[in-house]
């Protein structure tokens, strides 16, 4: 008998009731006692829609970040937080967002550093270590999730879920430079006596999440692995060891020889390598597979899947687990949602379209229908197997999927498409006559505080109690209140604010033909912060503009160059659940065309400076590095088409966030921006380090304040972050700016963080007056 099985389930709950809760205790709105009992309900739901499998993972839910978790377990708390009144709670919110709630300001610290998960767009919090750490366990939060699960579940379906020693180094960051490997001998008897524990409290199985192994390893960290799990296997629960999001390739001989009772394997991305699996994996071990897409939202083709999986059954027999291919965290709650009639949202989702689809729980579903088809013959559920194959058939063939005239569109791309007229030197020349900045101009990444009313009136909108002139005249509002506050600042390059966006992805795909909207659809980016990722099922086109009439009414309001804000193709691509029935390539080009028309459309009304967020190109990246050129050369094409179809004198802006770019610089250079913004504060600038080897040719905006947290940034501050990076850029070309757009936070806070940051250049463009500042000449030649 296979035995079916989950690896994670999404932990915000189905109305987000998670993100609700944090933010009022946040807000000091509700006790930790209310917190937590929230925090509790959503664990029972969850294990209760999870009761039918044989297992059920235990310690998956998180009350910020699954890493951050795992610190705390391991008592590796950064030393800033350590010795600070207040509860452990408060010390976890404070390494998670800078400071906790209860928290006077003698008690701020900054936040840890936030970045991205793989290749996913959930982010965790750092763990950051030094020579001299020393972990202490601190095992309370799981044994109590353990026992709250067996309680509910009974004791044989309940499997802990951890982060593996190897994988956690991986992910940490030496504060002092030292090797995070050096830790793992005093970390691996931490982790024998957390097992050890886990197995006195009843778990058989403990799943151990080791996801690096799908990434290129240099040999000491194969070599940890080796004694890693030669050291853990003393221990008496069984270990699943957890691989996805790919294929292990050159680990594969390592992974399968580790001395675990089980591994678990990623049978969607990694499909081509399973039959090597199976036929390497020792006898005695159990192999879990991963066989429905837990990155993605399409209903599984489980005719097919099976037609596969049948023979591979026959084979390991009982060894067979059936799985996700990761946790369900990267897909939303339930599908059912969506159905619900007399919901308070607007349908969005068509039947039809639903039909194509599967979330976690119906995710679920499909693979304890898979169990049954592999353990009873698909004779047991044949009814089922004809739905699912109907829906199958009827996306293949849709029209509403294949649109010739977009591909023919996408056919008649030419390489003058990514193509400027002139190179950046005689660009910035023209841009600079027209615009007349003063040096270190100020500017901002685009959104404004989303404030409550802004959500109420779109909302409202939505469900059509605000008419079409009613929303509009208040987004009007909203967008004077924008201009007039940054008319006030002294800021130099104004935005719009983005009022009338809900999500920088959504709000372009609404417009596009080719998207379909979920209304509940969301799915954790970090600690509170949901995304609703759209639906790109069809063939991309852009039936009437998309932003031209707001960015043409904020441009009436001011003599300052307005800056035109667009959501880049790679970006759209990236933060949206995608076909799987074409490379994401073919989707990117469909969608570059459609940003290029926009891009156009904004030029022609007379906006001069345009901005295109690509703040998820690097999610984008393969994890494997041998697949990155390909991936890159793509992207960035894809980039230029959008944004090259303008004159010489409109100045193209593009922003990222959370980029470590160091590696892919000469790709984001070959995007060719008049000017990029990018995320540096969070690392003290440490981002610009690349730019002493390289010369980047173009003008650069490195964030100077950390807009996730409520922090204010101080004029000083601000000053020795910009002299940073004056050491390695002209003058000439730095932007002051924030580090991402600011619809998270208050105006209260934003505007004395904005005052500050406007005194700061003030302060700078004084300095450099006086020859206080030691600039680098700029460099003649363009790349
Ligand atoms: N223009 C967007 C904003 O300011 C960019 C957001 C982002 O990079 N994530 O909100
Ligand atoms: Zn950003």
């Amino acid at each position: 008998m296979a035995l079916v099985h989950n690896l994670g389930f999404p932990r915000i709950g189905a109305q987000r009731e998670l993100k609700f809760a944090q933010e009022r205790f946040w807000k000091g709105d509700v006790s930790t006692e209310q917190l937590l009992s929230t925090a509790r309900q959503i664990r029972e739901i969850n294990w209760q829609q999870q009761a039918e499998l044989d297992l059920v993972p235990v310690g998956d839910f998180s009350l910020y970040d699954q890493v951050l978790d795992m610190s705390f377990t391991l008592g590796n708390l950064p030393e800033r937080v350590q010795g600070l009144e207040g509860s452990e709670l408060d010390n976890y919110f404070r390494v998670a967002r800078g400071r906790s709630a209860q928290d006077s300001d003698c008690n701020c610290v900054h936040a840890g550093e936030m970045t991205k998960w793989f290749d996913t767009n959930y982010h965790y919090i750092v763990p950051e270590v030094t020579a001299n750490t020393v972990f202490s366990l601190n095992p309370e939060r799981i044994l109590s999730q353990l026992a709250e699960a067996q309680i509910q579940l009974g004791l044989a379906k309940v499997k802990p879920v951890i982060i593996g020693p190897v994988t956690y180094l991986w992910l940490s960051k030496a504060k002092d430079g030292s090797d995070p490997l050096a830790l793992l001998d005093q970390l691996l008897p931490l982790y024998s006596t957390l097992l050890e524990q886990l197995s006195d409290a009843g778990a058989e199985w403990v799943q151990i999440d080791e996801p690096v192994l799908v990434t290129e390893l240099d040999a000491e960290w194969k070599l940890a692995f080796e004694h890693a799990y030669h050291t853990l296997k003393a221990n008496r629960p069984n270990l699943l060891l957890a691989t996805y999001f790919g294929t292990l390739e050159d680990n594969l001989q390592l992974v399968c020889n580790l001395p675990v009772a089980g591994l678990h394997i990623d049978g969607v991305r990694g499909r081509k390598e399973v039959t090597k699996v199976v036929d390497w994996l020792p006898a005695h071990k159990v192999l879990s597979i991963g066989v429905v897409d837990g990155r993605n939202i399409w209903k599984t083709d489980l005719n097919r899947v099976l037609d596969w999986l049948e023979p591979i059954a026959v084979k390991l027999g009982e060894r067979l687990w059936l799985a996700p291919s990761c946790s369900l965290l990267h897909v939303p709650v339930d599908l059912d949602s969506e159905r619900e009639q007399g919901s308070t949202k607007p349908a969005t989702l068509d039947s039809e379209l639903i039909n194509w689809l599967a979330f976690a729980k119906q995710k679920l579903a499909e693979i304890q229908l898979l169990g049954r088809a592999i353990n009873e013959g698909r004779g047991a559920v044949a009814d089922q197997l004809a739905d699912n194959q109907a829906d199958i058939s009827s996306r293949r063939l849709s029209e509403r999927v294949h649109n010739r005239e977009v591909k023919a569109n996408v056919g008649g791309i030419t390489s003058g498409f990514g193509q400027r007229q002139s190179a950046y030197v005689q660009r910035a020349a023209k841009q600079a006559e027209r615009l007349k900045l003063p040096l270190y101009p100020t500017s901002t990444i685009g959104s404004f505080p989303q404030t409550a009313e802004i959500r109420k009136a779109r909302l409202a909108y939505k469900k059509q109690e605000l008419t079409e002139a009613q929303y509009q005249a208040q987004m009007k509002a909203e967008i004077e209140r924008a201009v007039l506050e940054q008319e006030k600042l002294g800021l130099d390059v104004l935005v719009h604010g983005e009022a009338e966006r809900n999500d920088m992805v959504e709000y372009f795909g609404e417009q596009l033909e080719g998207y379909g909207f979920s209304r509940f659809g969301w799915v954790q980016s970090y600690g509170s912060r949901c995304v609703k990722p759209p639906i790109l099922f069809g063939d991309i086109s852009r039936p009437a503009p998309m932003t031209v009439a707001w960015t043409q009414y904020a441009q009436s309001l001011t003599d300052k160059p307005m800056k035109g804000m667009l959501t880049g193709p790679v970006t759209i691509l990236n933060w949206s659940f995608v076909r799987d029935d074409q490379p994401r390539k073919e989707s990117c080009l469909q969608l570059a065309l459609a940003i290029r028309q926009e891009v156009q459309d904004l030029e022609a009304t007379g906006v001069n400076v345009i901005q295109i967020d690509e703040a998820a190109l690097r999610e984008g990246l393969p994890l494997r590095r041998s697949e990155w050129q390909h991936y890159l050369d793509w992207a960035v094409n894809c980039f230029r088409i959008s944004a090259n179809g303008v004159s010489d004198e409109t100045q193209i802006h593009t922003h990222m966030c959370y980029s470590e770019f160091n590696d892919i610089i000469e790709s984001i250079a070959r995007m060719d921006a008049d000017v990029i913004t990018i995320e540096t504060s969070r690392s003290d600038m440490e981002l610009l380090d690349v730019f002493e080897a390289f010369e980047y040719p173009n003008e650069i905006g490195p964030g100077v304040y950390d807009i996730h947290s409520p922090n204010i940034p101080t004029v000083e501050q601000i000053v020795n972050l910009m002299s940073k990076a004056a050491e390695r850029i002209p003058a000439e070309r730095l932007w002051v700016n924030p580090d991402c757009g600011l619809k998270t936070r208050q105006w209260t806070e934003a505007i004395p963080a904005l005052e500050n940051m406007v005194a700061a250049a003030r302060t700078l463009r004084e300095q450099l007056a006086h020859g206080q500042n030691d600039i680098k000449q700029p460099t003649a030649e363009p790349a």
